[in-house]
């Protein structure tokens, strides 16, 4: 393909919190700043790799350049009083076994696991519990695969990021390919497969293939989509192009579109600079090349991506190259979440400034939006009626079918930066999807304590 021929190929070099030293090297950070990184990578997990340190962060913008903020865990995402107390076992040179026993007992305070996914949403049928697997919108089913549970790089808001400082010990995942195709067969209802993870493009292709091609055989059910959810375009875009099994997972690509299925490549770029590199641009003109959509969401985070020029840009960029601009979310709440935290009304602010700002081409995208227990909820406006200010929201996914596309009010709040932190409007005592919402959670608890997952 045309232009590829002049991109060096990479060899991906991961660093992490022991690599400190190395970053501190290349990058010519302070003592206090990477003596700060190494304190709070304690308790969120780090991970950066060479294309990261070499061409997307900015080394003369630290530390607020976006990237640097999307990858490098800060100072700022601990309490203060948290943040003193490790500084001073450090100081003391206390053994490094003691001050991860402090750190866990910081990650447990931290809603490592937010929105009930792992008891709302793991199938449990006829006794069988479908470890690995996800099933919460009718249409929709997701797959986490064992060796897929991890990153070429971590983001510092990352909802999963349990799993990765090792309080999870990959519930989540499955390696079992049959179990999927055999839940998939008595769930006429599903049309998509989401394989995801962490992300399941840092498996080699031979192992994706143990995944993908029993499932294009077979083809159970009325599968019709198979996404993938990856944030590799963004951080290592080489695995599409110059990787030695690229050509390989290219081939995959297309195997899957020839077969008949739609294949969405749903990938996560948080900042339009990801979009930029000639071997981003590479990887996206390679997947675009086999038959593949590409589908763009991220969340809105402050201190990396919190201003509409920065939406608008990435968006504009996402369509030029044949992109489509899919949603974006509201970070949730885990983890560091109020470092990057933004009011629900200000995320409205910026979406809809972007929004005005772009042809209707980028205006595919749908937001901001929350990812919460009962569904996919969007912020679609903010009004008055009868003399009372309210946020309309809507539902873009309901736990529920029946609540998709309602729309909802709840009374206006400048501060409130989650759906639990919202109240009916007009008085009202609970939203309308409040009581089936119990009823089901109630359905499911009955399942899982039978099944003792
Ligand atoms: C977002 C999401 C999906 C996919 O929803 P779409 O609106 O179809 O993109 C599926 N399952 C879960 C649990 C999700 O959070």
């Amino acid at each position: 393909m045309k232009g590829i021929d002049k991109i060096m190929p990479k060899k991906y070099k991961p660093y992490s919190r022991k690599d400190i030293l190395k970053i501190q090297d290349v990058a010519g950070l302070s003592h206090e700043l990477s003596d700060a990184i190494k304190i709070v990578s304690a308790v969120f997990p780090f991970r950066v790799n060479n294309y990261l340190i070499d061409e997307l962060i900015d080394w003369d913008n630290i530390p607020s350049d976006p990237i640097f903020q999307l990858t490098v865990p800060q100072p700022g995402m601990l309490e203060w009083h948290d943040f003193e107390k490790l500084k001073s076992l450090y100081q003391k040179e206390v053994p490094e076994k003691e001050i991860l026993k402090t750190a866990r007992k910081i990650q447990m305070k931290m809603n490592p696991h937010p929105a009930d996914q792992m008891e709302l949403n793991v199938p449990v049928e006829n006794g069988t519990v479908y470890r690995g697997m996800q099933h919460k919108y009718n249409e929709t089913v997701l797959l986490f695969p064992h060796q897929g549970q991890t990153c070429h790089a971590f983001c510092t808001y990352c909802f999963r990021w349990a799993q990765f400082v090792g309080l999870d010990d990959l519930k989540f995942a499955t390696d079992r390919a049959d179990k999927v195709i055999e839940y998939l067969r008595n769930h006429p209802e599903v049309t998509d497969l989401l394989i995801t993870g962490g992300d399941p493009l840092i498996m080699r292709t031979k192992v994706l293939r143990r995944y993908i091609e029993p499932i294009i055989r077979q083809r159970p059910g009325n599968l019709s989509t198979i996404r993938i959810g990856t944030k590799v375009p963004a951080y290592w875009p080489y695995r599409f192009v110059t990787d030695k099994d690229a050509d390989d997972l290219i081939s995959l690509f297309e195997e899957v579109v020839e077969s008949g299925f739609h294949l969405a490549i749903m990938s996560h770029f948080s900042h339009p600079r990801e979009l930029e590199t000639p071997i981003a641009q590479a990887a996206i003109k390679r997947i675009l090349s086999t038959g593949a959509t590409i589908r763009c969401q991220a969340p809105l985070i402050k201190h990396v991506n919190d201003d509409p020029d920065i939406w608008a840009k990435m968006w504009q960029i996402q369509v030029k190259l044949g992109a489509i601009p899919y949603y974006m979310f509201i970070g949730r709440d885990t983890g560091p979440k109020s470092y990057f935290k933004l009011p629900l009304a200000r995320a409205y602010d910026i979406f809809s400034n972007a929004y005005n700002k772009v042809s209707g081409l980028c205006r595919t995208v749908r937001g901001p939006l929350m990812s919460a227990t009962p569904g996919k909820i969007m912020i679609d406006g903010v009004t008055e009626i009868g003399g009372e200010k309210v946020f309309v929201l809507k539902f873009i996914q309901g736990r529920d079918s029946e609540w998709v596309n309602q729309i909802f009010f709840a009374r206006y709040d400048e501060k409130a930066c989650w759906l639990d932190e919202l109240e009916p409007a007009f008085g009202e005592k609970q939203f309308f999807f409040e009581n089936r919402l119990d009823e089901i959670k109630a359905e499911k608890d009955v399942f899982h304590k039978a099944s003792s997952l």
